[in-house]
C-alpha cells in the first residue's frame, strides 16, 4: 500500500483514528493517535512530531522533537481497538527529516541497502519462531528489599486448568507438544490469535502447543525480507498479548519463565536470494547448502558471542541457554540437531526453502537490530570466506549434550552471561559498523543501556537467595 491507497481506505473504510507506532532501543512500541480528519498527505510527507526524550535509549537526543515517518506499506486495522483504527509503522527521523540514528528500523533498512550495494544478493529472508507462554495469573511477592515476582512450575501447572480445579487432564513436566485437547486448553485462544493475525494481513503457517508443562506456545508466520519481518513480529506479539489480555491471561516472551522446564526461543530462519534465485541451495553439499550459506554460517557462529549481545540481550535469556532443554549451547552447525546453534532444516526441502536455522536467539531482541545484525555477521562470513568446518564449528550430528566432555571441550560455547555477551560485542562489532549500518554511537547506547539492566538485576534480592542463605 502507498500513501494514496492509504488516504483512500481511510475513508472507504470509515476509519475514525489513525495510530503511528515506533520502537524504542530495547524493542518496545509506541504510539501516538490522531483523528482520521486530521490525517492527509502531509502527515505522510512530513511525519508526526512527538517528544522523543523519554523513550528507553533515546536519553542522547539533543531536541527532544522528533518525527515519526509514517511507513504506508505497514498499514493494518487494529482488531482491539473500539472506534475504527489504522495503525501505521513509522521510522524516525531527527526534526530536518534526517533518519534518526539509534531507529531501530533505520538500521533494519540501512541493513537491507547494505546488502543491495555488496552485490552478493539481492534479498535476505527472515523467519522466527517466536514462542510464548500464557499464564492466568503472577503471584507478587515482596522481599525485605523490593519486590519481585515468581512463578513455579506448580503454579503455572494449575494454570492450565480451570482456576482451583483439577480436571484430569495434566500435562506432564515437558509433556505438552502435540496431546490433544483437553490436555491442550489454548487450541481456542491460539485460533483466535491466527484469525486476527491473518486479517491484519500476516499469512500464518501453523501453531502448535510447545514442549513446556504450562500453557506454551508457538504461532508461525511466513519468512519476508528483514524489516517487514521485524514489523511482522511486533505486529504477532501486539496480537498474541491482546488476545492473551482479552481471555484474563497475560503472554511472556521472557526465554526462561519456569525454572525446570523449556524456555522460549525465537529461531530465526534465514536465506538469501538474488531475485528469484536461491543462493542458499546446491544440491550434494553439507545438508545440500552452497559454500555461501555455509560461509554465512561461519560468519554468524564467528561473530556469535558478539551478536547474541543483540539476540539474547536479557539477563534471563541466559537462564535459557543451558543444557538439556533444546536450547542451544553450542556453537556449532548441524542437520537437524536441535542442541546445536545453527540447524539446518533437511525435511521437505526444495531449492527455495533451503535455509539455516540460527536457534540461540530469543524474543528479548528487538528484531531490528537482531535480524540486521545477523545479516551483518553472515554477510562479513561470506566477505570473509569464513568456513565453518575450517574454524571448529562443527557439524556436529550427534546429541551435543551426550559429547564426552573431552569431546565437549573441542567446542566453542556461547556466552554463560549478558555480561560476557557485552563484553564481546564491545570487541568485536566492526562487521556492525560496514556501510554505515549501526553507529558506534547506538552500539554504545545498547551496551550501556543493558550493562544498567545487569546492575538492577544484580541488586535485586533473588528467590533463591532465600532458599540458600535464609536460615544459614
Ligand atoms: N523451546 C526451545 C528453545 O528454547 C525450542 C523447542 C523447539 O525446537 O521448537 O529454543
Ligand atoms: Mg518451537
Ligand atoms: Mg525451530
Amino acid at each position: 500500500m502507498d500513501m494514496k491507497a492509504v488516504l483512500s481506505l481511510i475513508e472507504s473504510e470509515n476509519i475514525e483514528y489513525v495510530d503511528f507506532r515506533i520502537v524504542d532501543l530495547p524493542g518496545r512500541q509506541h504510539h501516538v493517535t490522531i483523528p482520521a480528519y486530521a490525517v492527509d498527505e502531509g502527515t505522510f510527507l512530513n511525519g508526526v512530531a512527538f517528544d522523543g526524550s523519554s523513550l528507553t535509549g533515546y536519553k542522547g537526543i539533543e531536541e527532544s522533537d522528533m518525527v515519526a515517518m509514517p511507513d504506508p506499506a505497514s498499514a493494518f486495522i487494529d482488531p482491539f481497538v473500539e472506534a475504527k483504527t489504522l495503525n501505521i509503522v513509522c521510522n524516525i527521523c531527527n526534526p530536518d527529516g534526517t533518519p534518526y540514528e539509534r531507529d531501530p528500523r533505520g538500521i533494519a533498512l540501512k541493513a537491507e541497502a547494505y546488502l543491495k550495494q555488496t552485490g552478493l544478493a539481492t534479498d535476505a529472508y527472515f523467519g522466527p519462531e517466536s514462542e510464548f507462554f500464557l499464564f492466568d495469573s503472577v503471584r507478587y511477592a515482596s522481599g525485605p528489599s523490593g519486590s519481585f515476582f515468581h512463578i513455579d512450575s506448580e503454579e503455572a501447572f494449575w494454570n492450565t486448568g480451570k482456576e482451583g480445579q483439577n480436571l484430569g487432564y495434566k500435562v506432564r513436566n515437558k509433556g505438552g507438544y502435540f496431546p490433544v485437547q483437553p490436555t491442550d486448553t489454548q487450541m481456542d485462544i491460539r485460533n483466535e490469535m491466527c484469525t486476527l493475525m491473518t486479517q491484519a494481513g500476516l499469512k500464518v503457517e501453523r501453531h502448535h502447543h510447545e514442549v513446556a508443562t504450562a500453557g506454551q506456545g508457538e504461532i508461525n508466520f511466513r519468512f519476508d525480507t528483514l524489516t517487514r519481518t521485524a514489523d511482522n513480529l511486533l505486529l504477532f506479539k501486539y496480537i498474541v498479548r491482546n488476545v492473551a489480555a482479552k481471555h484474563g491471561k497475560t503472554a511472556t516472551f521472557m526465554p526462561k519463565p519456569i525454572v525446570g522446564d523449556n524456555g522460549s526461543g525465537m529461531h530465526v530462519h534465514q536465506s538469501l536470494f538474488d531475485g528469484e534465485r536461491p543462493l542458499f541451495y546446491e544440491k550434494g553439499g553439507y545438508a545440500n547448502l552452497s559454500q555461501m550459506a555455509l560461509y554465512y554460517i561461519g560468519g554468524i557462529l564467528y561473530h556469535a558471542p558478539a551478536l547474541i549481545a543483540l539476540t539474547n540481550p536479557s539477563t534471563n535469556s541466559f537462564k535459557r541457554l543451558v543444557p538439556g532443554y533444546e536450547a542451544p549451547v553450542n556453537l556449532v552447525f548441524s542437520k537437524g540437531n536441535r542442541s546445536a546453534a545453527i540447524r539446518i532444516p533437511v525435511a521437505a526441502v526444495t531449492p527455495k526453502a533451503a535455509r539455516i536455522e540460527f536457534r540461540t536467539p530469543d524474543s528479548t531482541a528487538n528484531p531490528y537490530l537482531a535480524f540486521a545484525a545477523m545479516l551483518m555477521a553472515g554477510l562479513d562470513g561470506i566477505k570473509r570466506r569464513l568456513d565453518p568446518r575450517e574454524l571448529g564449528y562443527g557439524p556436529v550430528d550427534r546429541n551435543i549434550y551426550d559429547l564426552s566432555d573431552a569431546e565437549k571441550q573441542e567446542i566453542k560455547s556461547a556466552p554463560g552471561s549478558l555480561e560476557e555477551a557485552l563484553n564481546a560485542l564491545e570487541r568485536d562489532h566492526d562487521f556492525l559498523l560496514e556501510g554505515g549500518v549501526f553507529t558506534r554511537d547506538v552500539i554504545e547506547s545498547w551496551i550501556a543501556l543493558k550493562r544498567g539492566e545487569i546492575q538492577q538485576v544484580e541488586r535485586t534480592v533473588n528467590p533463591k537467595e532465600y532458599e540458600l542463605y535464609y536460615d544459614l
